[in-house]
Parts: C-alpha cells; structure tokens; sequence
C-alpha cells in the first residue's frame, strides 16, 4: 500500500501544481501560491522515493522543509482571498520555528518529535487563514474551501497530537502513522485541490464577466452592461424613470488639437463627474465614443433635468481648467422619460437621443427634454413634451 502511495501522492500533488500554474499564467495571483504549495508538498511525499534511491539522513529535513512551505503557500494562498498579507511575519515566524524544532530533533535523533513539530507547524499555517475567513464567505466555493481546510487543519492537528499512538514500531515508512498521513493526504488533499481550483475558477469567471460588462477607460458599464442592467431592473418591476443621453462637445477638435491621450483624459473626467452626480441607484454607461447614457430608476423629468444640469455645469466649470486646455469643454444632454406603451428602453433611448439633437442643434451645452405626458392609467402620449435649457 506505502509504496502505491509512493508514487501515486506526488504525481497527484504535481499535476495540481501544473494545473494551477497555468491559471497563473490567465494573471490570476492566488494561483501561483497554490501552485507552489502543490509543488511542495508533492516534493515532501517523493522524498521516500529520493531515499529509497539515495540514502542520506538529510532528507527527513527536506520533507520537514517541503511541508512547512507547502503549507505556507497553502495559507498565503488562503488569505489572498480572504484578508491578503494577514499575519505573515508571525506565519512565516511559525514556519521558521517548526523546521528549528524538526532540525534539533534529528539532530537528537528523536522522530516523534520531528514529527510533533512538522504537523503542529502545518496545522498552524493552515489554521490561521481560517481564522480570517470565517466572517468573508461570499459564496458557496468560498464556504466549501473552508470546509477543506478545516478538514486538512483537523487532520494535522489529530495526527501530531496522536504520534505517539501512531508511531509505536519506531520505523517510518511501516507506521500507522505514515499510512493515515498518506491514506488522508489522497482524500483530504484531493478536495482541498477541487475546491481552490473551483473558488479560483469562479473567481475568473467573475473577472472576464465584469470585463465583458464595463468599458476599461471610464470603468462605467459598456453597452451591454447598460443592457443586460437594464432588463434585471425592468424583470424586478421597475417601470418608471428617466433617461439621460450625453455627448461632449467639439471632442473631435479636442482630440485633433491635443491629442488622443488627453482626450481619454476628457472621457474620464466626465465619467467621473457622471459618477459623483448620478444618485446611487443609477445606472451610469459609457455607450462607446465620447457618448454616455444614464438611467435614473423613479425620477421624473424635472429631478433628471436637475442632475443633468448639475452634470453640465460641473463639467464646463472644471474639465478645461484641470487638464489646461485653452477652449472650455462642454457636453450636451437629452433627456426622456419612460413611456407607458414603450417596447424597451432602446425606445426611450431614441427619443433622448432625439433630445441631444436637439440640444446640438440649439448650439451645444444646454439639456434638451421630451418629457413622456402618460400618467399611470392614461394611455400613451402621441407627442411628448419638449423643453431645453442650459
Ligand atoms: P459634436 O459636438 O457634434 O458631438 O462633435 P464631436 O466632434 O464631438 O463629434 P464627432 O462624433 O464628430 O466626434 C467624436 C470623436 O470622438 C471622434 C473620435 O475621434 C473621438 N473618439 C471616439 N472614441 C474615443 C476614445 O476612446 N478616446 C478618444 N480620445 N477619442 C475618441
Ligand atoms: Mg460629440
Ligand atoms: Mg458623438
């Protein structure tokens, strides 16, 4: 049985190494540490198989060491997602201590010491990262890797409290105690490493999810961001609210007189001011270009047009002066509100972007409205208000 395990437990430790080395290499930080925990401890189960070929009273140490820094990468890797950097002096204070006890046992030639150290030493660096993880488990992969690891901490705890129950023929490799490290590193080992690879993966996929969703230069919601928000919030009932369509001025003349650079700059003054402004139960996009769109949920025309103003206002006051641009920098708004009898939002959309027409059309920098004349109960409007001011 010892030797299946011999070769069975560091292929299946380094495969998981390899496995989450390359989702390290998709720029995901908390896998690399993974990675490297897996790597050693597949290095600590392939020492027998070194001594085997090479006997030398230096391996015990470097089973020790594999162990100990395995499970240092284990809780770094641990506390990357749930309090990052936590307690690492006094982990690496624990790591260091272990391997100083593992190191005076060998040298007295006193195993179950050795093996007190170690598995106290282990059960530590493990132990830790649960104690910040109680309190932050979002979601279900987060709580069963909690589970693993408390399973994997029980195990060493167990183990080294019990050496000397375990270890009575005095020879290593044919003790119980080396059977159940074994026997439970294959099980325990195996749902640790599914459940790290699950959280991690859930984790990635929740990274490119919130790409796929928001624009990288403004960080608002993109277009289908904009959408897919939009339809969550019609499916939960809301049917009312306004909506704001904003275009900067000119940006063309901006771009070619100052450069691309600065009028990235521009993008992300105005997202910002968008941000700052915009109530937070907005939902506030950047629909591509220098045009950006805004859905105020239950606010009527006058409110939005209030926002909207303050938006333009705020912009004009500022943007030009902070970036020393020589011409003020303007934006002009359309507003509309929802509609009774409107298919979607993208209906409400063409009659803002109607109103930005407008606005443009009036001589830029003003926020132009057509107000929906449906109330509840009434019929839609055939021809909704109009008004521009700025
Ligand atoms: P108007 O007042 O009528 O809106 O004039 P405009 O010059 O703002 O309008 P136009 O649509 O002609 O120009 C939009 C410009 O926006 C053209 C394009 O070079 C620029 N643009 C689009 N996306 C970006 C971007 O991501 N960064 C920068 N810097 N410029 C962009
Ligand atoms: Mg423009
Ligand atoms: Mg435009």
């Amino acid at each position: 049985m010892g030797e299946n395990f011999a070769f069975f437990l560091p292929i299946m430790m380094a495969s998981f190494g390899v496995l989450f080395g390359v989702v390290w290499s998709w720029r995901v930080r908390a896998a690399g540490f993974w990675s490297g925990a897996f790597f050693c401890i597949a290095g600590g189960f392939a020492v027998p198989a070194a001594f085997a070929a090479l006997p030398s009273s230096i391996w015990g140490f470097v089973a020790d060491m594999l162990f100990a820094s395995g499970f240092l990468l284990f809780s770094q890797a641990l506390l990357e997602r749930w309090r990052p950097s936590w307690m690492l002096p006094v982990r690496i204070a624990i790591w260091g201590l272990s391997l100083l006890l593992c190191a005076i046992a060998i040298a007295l030639d006193h195993l179950p010491l050795e093996l007190v150290s170690s598995d106290f030493g282990c059960f530590l660096l493990v132990g830790l990262p649960l104690v910040a993880g109680k309190d932050r488990l979002d979601n279900w992969a987060d709580r069963i890797l909690f589970g693993a690891v408390t399973l994997t901490a029980a195990d060493n705890l167990i183990r080294g409290s019990t050496v000397p129950l375990t270890l009575s023929g005095g020879d290593f490799q044919d003790s119980a105690y080396a059977f159940f490290m074994q026997a439970i590193a294959c099980v325990f080992g195996l749902f640790l490493a599914l459940a790290a690879l699950a959280a991690t993966m859930l984790d990635l996929l929740a990274r490119y999810q919130r790409d796929a969703l928001h624009d990288p230069l403004s960080g608002l919601l993109n277009r289908r961001g904009f959408d897919e928000t939009l339809a969550r919030l019609m499916r939960k009932g809301t049917a009312d609210g306004s909506l704001i369509v904003c275009d900067i001025d000119h940006f063309k003349a901006v771009n070619d007189a100052h450069g691309h650079a600065l009028g990235d700059r521009v993008i992300v003054s105005l997202a910002r001011i968008l941000a700052q402004f915009a109530p937070p139960s907005a939902v506030t996009a950047r629909f591509g270009g220098e045009e950006f769109v805004l859905f105020l949920p239950d606010m009527n025309a006058a409110q939005a047009a209030g926002i909207a103003n303050d938006i333009r206002e705020s912009l004009a006051r500022e943007v030009a002066d902070r970036l020393g641009l020589p011409q003020p920098l303007t934006a002009s708004f359309g507003l509309a509100t929802l509609q009774r009898g409107d298919m979607s939002i993208h209906e409400a959309i063409a009659r803002a972007d109607a109103a930005l027409y407008e606005a443009k059309a009036r001589g830029r920098n003003r926020v132009c409205v057509r107000r929906a004349l449906s109330t509840p109960g009434a019929p839609a409007a055939d021809s909704p208000s109009r008004a521009c001011h700025g």
